[in-house]
């Protein structure tokens, strides 16, 4: 069983809001994902402070509105899971250079309508999209939501990746866009490790050979 806890100790490696959603879902590159942090309405509030789409603040107020309201939370939940798949198809495709589904693209516009319906416009040095005013329960994907419609609308799709060792996802943002795992810590350590163990064996493979050789 996942905790609250859990959601924040994992690694936020993609970049982007909407990549990091995708991302609470880890395992293998290939085949259906072993882990899942996003158990239930609080652990979504919770990744949600953790990634930055929220305030602590506004984290009270939703849980405490949650427990007044658990059908409506469970609903914003079910849906919160329905955007992320809808999210991961839309960039596991561009990472595989396909084109995203359009009735996936369409569901995107309809939550992207439905998050600026929420939103203002407050100034900054430019103006820029918030939700300070918004106390729905579907709050914490208003702005993961539309941080995916910025980067598919202005953002450099050919450099949204897929890391080599996982299925994590993230925006490879090195010079010479070299960038092949989610995190060296991680995949990148888990990869070289590989690499000398199997350089190693080859190494006394040849070696026994050598010998074998020189003996017959
Ligand atoms: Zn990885």
């Amino acid at each position: 069983m996942e905790t609250v806890e859990s959601v924040t100790r994992m690694r936020l490696v993609g970049g982007n809001l909407a990549l990091d959603l995708i991302n609470t879902r880890s395992g293998p590159p290939v085949g259906s994902p072993d882990d899942d942090v996003l158990t239930g309405y609080p652990e979504l509030v919770a990744w949600a402070v953790y990634a930055g789409a929220l305030t602590k603040a506004e984290a009270a107020a939703l849980r405490e509105q949650s427990r007044k309201n658990p059908r409506g939370a469970l609903a914003a939940f079910a849906r919160s899971l329905r955007v992320r798949d809808d999210l991961d198809e839309v960039f596991r495709a561009l990472a595989a250079d396909r084109s995203p589904n359009t009735s996936v693209l369409a569901r995107l516009r309809d939550d992207e309508a439905d998050a600026l319906g929420h939103g203002q416009l407050d100034r900054g040095s430019t103006f820029a999209w918030t939700w300070r005013d918004d106390h729905t329960l579907a709050r914490p994907l208003r702005p993961v939501v539309h941080a995916a419609v910025q980067l598919l609308t202005s953002g450099a799709l050919d450099r949204i990746k897929e890391c080599e060792g996982c299925r994590f996802i993230f925006i490879d943002e090195s010079k010479n866009r070299s960038r092949r795992w989610c995190s060296m810590e991680d995949c990148g350590t888990a990869e070289k490790i590989r690499r000398y163990v199997a350089a190693r064996r080859t190494r006394a493979t040849d070696a026994a050979g050598h010998r074998v050789g020189r003996g017959g």
